[in-house]
């Protein structure tokens, strides 16, 4: 590792020992998962949720996903109900996160759920974030490693980027692969999906059986604010670029190349465009371009979330 990365850590037995030593000393650590990476603290403890938000100047009332080994782990902690156990056997580990009734005993933070009567926690799949969850006894509260209202960093340098020497370990577990946030559904009710990911509506309405509420929610949550995932200049959607210092953001095959157009996928797959979303939004910023343009991209499947994150962007 260069001198100037030297918090960022790879994945070792001595390199969780150490993480597991210092999450437990209520310090917070940057880490991989297969969505995004994230920042992660003791969820039962209010100075390590403290810390969390101040690192990511986040709105105190914009509650974290907390994340667990397995189910098990999770039981003292949220009111499971059938819908849960559905989705929790079809696609978890794995970018799935669930709103549950807190339960009474639970011992998270109040910090962490924002005083609300609910938690929103999710089982990673990725093998760095599952190991230190088998290791620890208490869950991890665990927002995206990026200052608040920013894009969300998808490897270990994205996350140095963000805080430089803030945090003493990062540790490097790949490229997420999946590239975007996870899928939050709501099951406290009538099931509702209040943030779009890989995992697409049809997929969870096939499974459950049901279809989603419309009610109109009144949650303080973050992933519902409307300015949210932005890279820090101007999106414009359904637009083409004026001139060349403008980027364009474009889907599929039928796009030739040239220096300004970034292809999400040239084999239009909708999945591997969510992968290089964040990535081809990093570049186009540090390339210099002072504003970006996109062209339309599917609304189904995957392409769902990719549109929520881009109209977002683009508020
Ligand atoms: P982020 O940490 O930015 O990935 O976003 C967390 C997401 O989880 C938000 O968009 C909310 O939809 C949801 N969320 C987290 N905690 C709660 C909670 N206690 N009740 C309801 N939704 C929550
Ligand atoms: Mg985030």
């Amino acid at each position: 590792m260069k001198k100037n990365y030297s918090n960022i850590y790879s994945f070792n037995k001595k390199i969780i020992k150490k993480t597991v030593n210092f999450l437990k000393l209520n310090n917070i650590v940057g880490l991989p998962t297969e969505t995004v990476y994230g920042l992660a603290g003791n969820a039962y403890s209010d100075k390590a949720i403290k810390k969390i938000y101040s690192l990511k100047k986040r709105p105190r009332r914009n509650p974290l996903i907390i994340h667990y080994y397995n189910y098990e782990k999770a039981k003292k902690d949220v009111y499971f109900n059938k819908n849960f156990f559905k989705l929790y056997k079809r696609f978890c580990p794995g970018p799935i996160t669930f709103v549950l009734k807190k339960n009474k005993n639970s011992n998270i933070s109040s910090l962490a759920t924002a005083s609300l009567n609910t938690v929103a926690i999710r089982f990673p799949k990725h093998r760095v974030i599952k190991t230190l969850l088998k290791f620890l006894s208490f869950p991890l509260a665990m927002p995206s490693a990026n200052i608040s209202s920013g894009l969300s960093p998808i490897d270990a340098f994205n996350v140095f980027e963000e805080f430089k020497k803030k945090l003493k370990i990062i540790i490097d577990g790949g490229r997420s692969k999946i590239g975007i946030e996870s899928t939050v559904v709501d099951l406290t009710n009538h099931p509702k999906i209040l943030r779009p990911g890989i995992i697409s509506p049809n997929e969870i309405k096939n499974i459950l059986k049901t279809n989603f509420s419309k009610k109109k929610i009144n949650l303080r949550s973050p992933g519902m604010m409307k300015k949210h995932y932005s890279p820090g200049i101007p999106v414009i959607i359904g637009q083409k670029p004026k001139n060349i210092n403008h980027a364009y953001i474009v889907f599929g095959k039928r796009f030739k190349s040239s220096k300004n157009y970034f292809n999400l996928s040239k084999k239009g797959d909708l999945k591997e465009a969510a992968a290089n979303l964040y990535k081809i939004m990093r570049k186009i910023k540090k390339n210099g371009f002072k504003k970006i343009y996109v062209s339309k991209i599917p609304s189904f499947g995957p392409g769902i979330a990719i549109n929520d994150r881009l109209s977002r962007a683009s508020k």
